[in-house]
């Protein structure tokens, strides 16, 4: 059972202001990764939703919204944010439910949309043009304006703080958006629509139309009238996206992954560093596209941390996401099968540490032990490859040069952590990783 804010039906799109059926009739299963039970249906929208989606986004920056000041759009986006303060606890829920994400990271999640919220509501009437000091007689200017409509295209690892960062940007400086969320968990894009509405943001200013990636997102993606789009997920379909909008000559948002490295220095203090260590990993079942999978220590103290990360890795436990213990179970079953396949590829490595599968979690549900590989060389594929699984492996290093060479040996770039107790050390790395 799924419970949605004021009752609304999870199978409908929010199209100016109107939760309506989508227009082709049809509707996919949404699936819990816990037990693999069906949820409930969401809609398959198609391009004609799409269609209606944009033009009532259109008709919003005409309308109310187009006419909003700053001032204002940032007091309705504070107001939104307080009520989805209001509902964190169902949208934990429905996260949990919908992702597999647990309980307490799902809790999370929902007061950083809320944050997001808030902080973009402060910045909307913030946002300043310049003046330039041209040539005698000239008064120039710039003036910030919306793009129009925004599309926005999110995965389904992390829903609530993607939406919040890029939707709330997009309202915040006066955009319409067009939502489309992951097929895979769409629930709380889709709640928070509802919360939205209900605290009062003019109808069109936001439209939600979930569906398949291929239909409606590629229709979001390549329509005429959407003028920027913030896409996050895989490589593949951020390329596809990035064509899309050199077609349409408009401007575009990608976040598509990482392969991040923890570096840890002979002077680290372990006791703060080892929790942080393990947690970047494996939260969200190591789902996080800034995951810290590639641990690299200084061979001064490899011995010591892989002792103890295999002491913390094998009393990791995965369960239900509503038993809300360190991790839940991957998405889906696709996602499982290929986190599986990267195991396989590490049948040349010795596991170092294994959790365990709780005995209260489904044959049915998606579930893979958190796995620690030691002694990983820095090209091995599980060191190379966005694993998206809680999978972590530890490389050893002597010096900082050698720290920076394999930290940046990745054709990813997105995020890095440092574990040193000398600030000299740590700002050095920072600069160089
Ligand atoms: P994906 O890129 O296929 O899906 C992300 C979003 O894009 C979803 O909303 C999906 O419906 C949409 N989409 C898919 N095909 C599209 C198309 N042709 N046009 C427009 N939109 C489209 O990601 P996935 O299949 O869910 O995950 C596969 C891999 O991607 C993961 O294993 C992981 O490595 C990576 N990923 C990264 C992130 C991240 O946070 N950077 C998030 C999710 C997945």
């Amino acid at each position: 059972m799924i419970e949605m804010p004021n009752g609304i039906a999870p199978d409908q799109c929010l199209i100016g202001g109107q939760w309506r059926p989508p227009a082709g009739g049809e509707y996919l299963d949404l699936l819990n990764p816990s037990d693999g039970s069906t949820l409930c249906a969401i809609a398959r929208g198609t391009s004609a939703d799409v269609d209606a989606a944009v033009d009532s986004a259109k008709a919003a920056l005409n309308g109310d919204w187009g006419a909003a000041t700053a001032v204002e759009r940032g007091r309705i986006l504070t107001k939104i944010s307080q009520h989805v303060l209001k509902h964190v606890d169902l949208l934990a829920t429905l996260e949990a439910q919908d992702v597999g994400k647990p309980l307490t990271q799902a809790r999370n999640d929902a007061i950083a949309l809320a944050r997001y919220l808030e902080f973009y509501g402060g910045a909307a009437d913030k946002v300043h043009g310049q003046t330039i000091p041209y040539m005698e007689g000239y008064t120039v200017y710039t003036l910030r304006e919306p793009h129009g409509v925004t599309g926005h295209i999110v995965p389904w690892n992390y829903p609530m703080q993607i939406i919040g960062r890029s939707v709330g940007a997009a309202l915040a400086m006066g955009n319409a958006c067009v939502l489309k969320p992951a097929e895979e968990a769409c629930l709380t894009a889709l709640a928070f629509a509802e919360i939205a509405r209900d605290a009062g943001l003019p109808d069109g200013a936001l439209n939600v139309v979930s569906g398949l990636g291929a239909e409606a997102g590629a229709a979001l993606s390549t329509h005429k009238d959407v003028h920027h789009i913030s896409f996050t997920g895989s490589v593949g379909v951020g390329k596809l996206i990035q064509k899309a909008a050199a077609e349409n000559i408009v401007p575009v948002t990608l976040e598509l992954g990482g392969k991040s490295p923890q570096v840890v220095f002979a002077d680290a203090d372990l006791d703060a560093a080892l929790p942080f260590l393990v947690n970047a990993g494996i939260q969200n079942a190591g789902q996080t596209c800034s995951a810290s999978s590639r641990i690299l220590v200084q061979d001064s103290l490899l011995d010591e941390v892989t002792t103890r990360m295999i002491e913390a890795y094998g009393a990791l436990i995965a369960a239900p996401a509503l038993e809300d213990k360190h991790v839940g179970p991957l998405v889906s079953h696709r996602q499982k099968a290929i986190v599986n396949s990267f195991l396989e590829q590490g049948a040349d490595l010795t596991i170092a540490a294994q959790g365990v599968i709780s005995d209260s979690a489904p044959d049915t549900g998606a579930y893979v032990a958190p796995t620690l590989f030691a002694d990983v060389a820095p090209d091995h594929s599980l060191a190379q490859d966005e694993i998206f699984g809680p999978v972590g492996c530890i490389i050893g290093f002597d010096t900082d040069e050698e720290a920076v060479q394999i930290a940046n040996d990745s054709r990813y770039g997105l995020a890095g952590c440092i574990e040193t107790a000398d600030a000299a050390t740590g700002y050095a790395m920072a600069l160089n990783i």
